[in-house]
């Protein structure tokens, strides 16, 4: 039978902390979530390859490297209150769980966000909430977040995550002027109206779609 706990812990160490993911914490999180749990069904035996998977609705679970990066970028600490958008399988979240006090994930797609929150739960992730809706206008009634992860690229950063950032706050953001090709961009808020920004590298992410995303067939809607 199929060793999940042993594939898990060889991708930690081979495609993560060989390739440069440094902080322990974060190699502990994705030491600890079983991604088997959280992708579609007859997937299970892929669950621990480096790559992203499709589940439903057409979207895909991220791929377990790009996870790791994103969540190292943010800088999460215990104490954390973190925004992800784009909760998908609810993988990522889970994730995040382990790494934050209280995680808020936002999905488009409800059949997916009642997924993931009964995956969630039936791990007994307490700390997570997962709403349908469209993250690019935040969660303001769980705001203001240490850190907001955007797990689907967008054409610019959406100025209601930027606001919704504690000052300090770090938000994590595929950008880019084509849906399907990005740069991951941190983005820090440095004080009322003052941001910082730094190009991560290159990326691949499905689209962000939403009102201050792109538009559901295509151009931008901003
Ligand atoms: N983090 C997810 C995981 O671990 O499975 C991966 C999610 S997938 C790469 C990106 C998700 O973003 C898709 O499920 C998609 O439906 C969702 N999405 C796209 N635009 C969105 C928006 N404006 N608000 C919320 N979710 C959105």
């Amino acid at each position: 039978m199929f060793d999940h706990d042993y594939a898990r812990h060889q991708m930690v160490e081979r495609h993560l902390a060989r390739r440069g993911i440094a902080d322990a914490r974060v190699l502990k999180a994705m030491a600890a979530v079983p991604r088997e749990a959280f992708v579609e069904q007859g997937f299970e035996e892929f669950a621990y390859e480096d790559s992203l998977l499709p589940i439903a609705e057409g979207q895909t679970i991220s791929q377990p490297y790009i996870v790791a990066r994103m969540a190292e970028a943010a800088e999460i600490e215990a104490t954390d209150n973190v925004l992800e958008v784009g909760a998908g399988s609810g993988y990522a979240a889970a994730v995040l769980s382990h790494l934050a006090r209280q995680v808020s994930a936002i999905e488009r797609h409800a059949a997916l966000a009642e997924t993931a929150s009964q995956r969630l739960a039936a791990l007994d992730r307490r700390n997570v909430a997962v709403r349908t809706g469209d993250g690019t206008k935040g969660w303001p009634e769980k705001a203001p977040f240490d850190a907001i992860l955007v797990s689907a690229g967008g054409p610019s950063a959406p100025m209601a995550l930027k606001e919704q950032l504690e000052i300090g706050g770090r938000l994590i953001i595929p950008i880019g002027q084509q849906e399907r090709s990005q740069r991951l961009v941190r983005i820090t808020r440095l004080a009322a109206g003052r941001y910082e920004e730094e190009d991560l590298g290159a990326v691949f992410f499905v689209p962000l779609i939403g009102e201050a995303g792109w538009r559901e067939h295509s151009q931008p809607a901003t």
